[in-house]
């Protein structure tokens, strides 16, 4: 068992770290906020008064922050943890963030003979709370390897999509593809709707046909579909309509930056950018559908 400390327990990092702790690891935790830090302390967790002090001993760290510039104040310049953990401490970001930061972030690691890896993930809060995650990891073979027994505690699936940065690049893709997905299934509904037919059953039909994807099959946007699903609470909880577009614009940088051709993706973006103008940002991503059935 590992001596672990986990910074940000949000609606992600926080049942991660509890699964670190129900594996047996010796966790510390440390969050801005002071409930999020409570409720692990409450299973078990130790935690310090900053983050310095909070990784202290650490063989590992783990970070899981909303987006680069949480993850660049956290590691970077005279006051961030690269400058004071010592050498060979492991250290693995699981938040979702542009490429070239997480680069950026190895890169200083490495100088400083630390061995860091992105490992963004995938499975939204379920997948974190089942331990059932996905980790899409970029880095060298061996930080990977020495990584992947701690990884296996919140995730089922632990990929390695190449070096530093490609874990990031994965998960965008992954994202992308996602989003277009959501809207489509959400655009056939309506209109199958629009027309007569009970949302149930079509979902049912096009599960069982050429449509069948990943938001039919477990995920169902039209409300009352499927239990225990955000559609049938409001859209409240899941993963953040203001999270897909973050994701959604990392995908769209880096298409500009690499003259790649994201018609698709640039399509669901503004289709998410509209919904998030329109009071939604809050809702879970599924609730595009309201774009296409406002009544
Ligand atoms: P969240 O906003 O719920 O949690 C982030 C946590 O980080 C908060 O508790 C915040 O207080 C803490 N934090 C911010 N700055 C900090 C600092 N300097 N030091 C310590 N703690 C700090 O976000 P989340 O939903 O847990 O998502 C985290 C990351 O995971 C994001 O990059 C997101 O895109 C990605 N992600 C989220 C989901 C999802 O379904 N929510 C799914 C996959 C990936």
């Amino acid at each position: 068992m590992a001596t672990i400390t986990f910074i940000g327990l949000g609606n992600m990092g926080g049942p991660m770290a509890s699964n670190l702790l129900k594996a047996g690891h010796d966790v510390t935790v440390f969050d801005l906020s002071k409930d999020a830090v409570a409720a692990l302390v409450s299973e078990g967790a130790k935690t310090a008064d900053t983050a310095h002090n909070a990784v202290k001993g650490a063989e590992c760290v783990i970070s899981m922050l909303p987006a680069g510039q949480h993850v660049e104040a956290v590691y970077l310049g005279d006051d961030g943890l690269l400058a004071h953990l010592p050498e060979g401490t492991l250290v693995v970001d699981s938040s979702t963030i542009a490429s070239e930061t997480s680069r950026s972030v190895a890169e200083q690691a490495k100088a400083k003979n630390i061995p860091f890896i992105d490992a963004p993930v995938s499975g939204g809060v379920g997948g974190a709370k089942a331990g059932a995650l996905t980790f899409i990891c970029g880095g060298d073979e061996e930080t990977f390897n020495k990584a992947k027994p701690i990884l296996e505690a919140m995730g089922k699936n632990i990929f390695l999509a190449g070096e530093s940065g490609a874990g990031q690049i994965a998960k965008i893709c992954n994202n992308m593809l996602l989003a277009v997905l959501m809207a489509g299934t959400s655009e056939a509904l309506a209109l199958g709707v629009k027309n007569g037919l009970d949302p149930a059953v079509l979902s049912e039909i096009m599960k069982q046909s050429s449509g069948g994807n990943w938001a039919l099959n477990g995920y169902n946007p039209w409300p009352g579909v499927m239990e225990g699903v955000p559609a049938s609470r409001e859209y409240e909880g899941g993963f953040l309509v203001n999270l897909m577009n973050k994701d959604l614009g990392l995908a769209f940088d880096n298409a500009v930056k690499n003259h790649a051709s994201i018609p698709m993706g640039s399509l669901a973006r503004n289709l998410y950018e509209l919904h998030a103008g329109q009071g939604n940002g809050a809702l879970d991503f599924s609730s595009i559908q309201r774009l296409y059935t406002p009544e």
